[in-house]
């Protein structure tokens, strides 16, 4: 009996696109689901696309390992979590030394590190693969962020590669480093795309509740901007967002629907990484946060209640949102980026920012044309955090005054802008060469004997404080 190249188990939204990504590739893939349902539907779609003859459906998982060609490669795509613990527990009984897991769901980089070192002595190999792009990029062509050895990279390399998206023919699927380094990686891309998510959605609360506009003028306005340097799929999307119409009510979609979105998973995951390496993410902590806040619906409206609704116009041009826009992204990026950097370091990974930017210039979530000149810059500059890097100083020098302009007409107008003031505030603290913690270790040395540090004194010093806060009044 002919075997599968490759197998894959888990044929929900991502799985079922990835292995028909595969099968349009040229290469057999095997797939396996706990429920029939599910591949009696990935059926009837691979028919309808013609794939049907590239594609092996096999409901006992035993029958489906052995399906595959040996050494077999098995891509996992179920639930991120005990699933795939789980999943991993059923399959090992059935896999042969040499076999590989290639688990693509989206994983906390600790647990997959965990998953290496359990399978790595059974002699299973282990990828931990972060994939971005939603049902069309799996389909078409997603980002592949790979991680762990290089010698099971090799072997997955021909197929992940070939179903990756492409950018000028360059593949957007990379081996980054050992370990958990490919879902740490996506973690913090979606990290990323928390905080782009976030300034989008801001800059839209100006325009519809500071500048009146209605949802069809803001689409206008979005679709014009992906025209520019803002071009990318997250704008595009938007302006496609805001000029649907329900076709129940005859009105924007948009205005109909419930403001709260949830926060779970990768984005919490960057803003804790970012927490523990110790590095700035302002932007991703603060989309997280504004998340939070929107779930909070009713206590929201009660508070609108005790303070009064907000209302009037504010005076901020569009070209002005555009350009904070573009300063709030470059602060963004340049906070994600450092926090891999710094990781990078920690786990002795060597991951290259260049090749990471390189790798989302197409296929996910996040891809735009601001991304090709990160890329770019990276691969020119030894710097890691991009507000140092030549050409994005010049870029930063033209944008950060829209956004101040942005930011203060925000408050002024009473309209919540967590993201792009936080942008904002970081920007100004990294280029303050005098800041203020001064005082706060002055503080710490009266309560708590922390000492301070005095140029040219030296580390440790100590400052003369009265004994008591009643000795300081006197
Ligand atoms: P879906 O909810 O569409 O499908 C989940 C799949 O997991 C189903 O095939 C389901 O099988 C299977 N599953 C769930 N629990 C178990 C279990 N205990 N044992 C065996 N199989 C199980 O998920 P998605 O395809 O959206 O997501 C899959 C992974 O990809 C997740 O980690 C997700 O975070 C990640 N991801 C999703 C993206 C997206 O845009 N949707 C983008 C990038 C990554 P059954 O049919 O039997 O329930």
């Amino acid at each position: 009996m002919t075997k599968a190249d490759i197998g894959l188990v888990g044929l929900g939204v991502m799985g079922a696109n990835l292995a028909l990504n595969i099968a349009e590739n040229g290469y057999t893939v095997a797939v396996n689901n706990r429920s029939a349902q599910k591949i009696d539907d990935f059926m009837i779609a691979a028919k309808l696309e013609g794939l049907d003859g590239k594609v092996m459906p096999e409901l006992d998982l035993a029958a489906f390992v052995r399906s595959v060609k040996r050494p077999r490669s098995i891509i996992i795509m179920v639930k991120a979590g005990r699933p795939v613990d789980d999943m991993i527990e059923l399959l090992l009984p059935l896999l042969d030394k040499g076999d590989a897991i290639i688990e693509c769901g989206n994983s906390l980089f600790s647990d997959t590190e965990q998953r290496f070192e359990y399978l790595t002595p059974k002699g299973i190999g282990y990828l931990g693969v972060g994939v971005s792009g939603g049902a069309e990029g799996a389909r078409h062509g997603p980002s592949i962020m790979v991680g762990g050895s290089r010698e099971q990279w090799e072997n997955a390399a021909p197929v992940l590669k070939a179903i990756a998206a492409k950018f000028k023919g360059e593949s957007c699927c990379a081996w980054l480093g050992e370990g958990g380094a490919g879902h740490f990686v996506k973690t913090i891309h979606n990290g990323i795309e928390y905080g782009d998510m976030q300034m989008i959605a801001e800059v839209y609360g100006v325009m519809r509740d500071g500048l009146g506009m209605d949802a069809s003028a803001c689409a206008d306005v979005f679709k014009r901007w992906n025209e520019g340097p803002l071009n990318s799929y997250l704008i595009e999307i938007t302006g496609h967002v805001l000029e649907a119409v329900d076709s129940e009510s005859g009105k924007p979609l948009v205005d109909l629907i419930l403001d709260k979105a949830g926060q779970k998973g990768t984005g919490v995951w960057s803003a804790i990484a970012a927490q523990e390496l110790g590095v700035p993410a302002t932007a991703i902590e603060g989309a997280v946060a504004a998340r939070s806040i929107s779930s909070r619906k009713n206590e929201r409206i009660a508070a609108e209640g005790a303070y009064g609704k907000r209302e009037g116009a504010v005076d901020i041009s569009l070209d002005d949102l555009e350009k904070a826009l573009l300063a709030g992204k470059i602060v963004s990026y340049t906070q994600g980026f450092s926090v891999i950097a710094r990781k990078s370091e920690e786990k002795g990974w060597g991951l290259e920012l260049a090749t990471i930017a390189k790798i989302w210039r197409a296929g996910c979530i996040i891809r735009s044309r601001f991304l090709d000149q990160m890329a770019g810059a990276f691969a020119g500059d030894a710097s890691t955090n991009l507000l140092m890097v030549p050409d994005f100083v010049t870029l930063m020098k033209d944008c950060h005054p829209a956004l101040r302009r942005v930011v203060a007409a925000g408050a002024l107008g009473e309209l919540p802008l967590v993201c792009l003031s936080s942008a904002l505030s970081y920007f100004d603290s990294y280029r303050q060469g005098r800041g203020t913690a001064n005082l706060i270790q002055g503080q710490r040395d009266f309560f708590g004997s922390h000492g301070f540090e005095i140029e040219g004194r030296g580390a440790d010093l100590h400052g003369d404080w009265p004994a008591t806060i009643a000795e300081a009044a006197e």
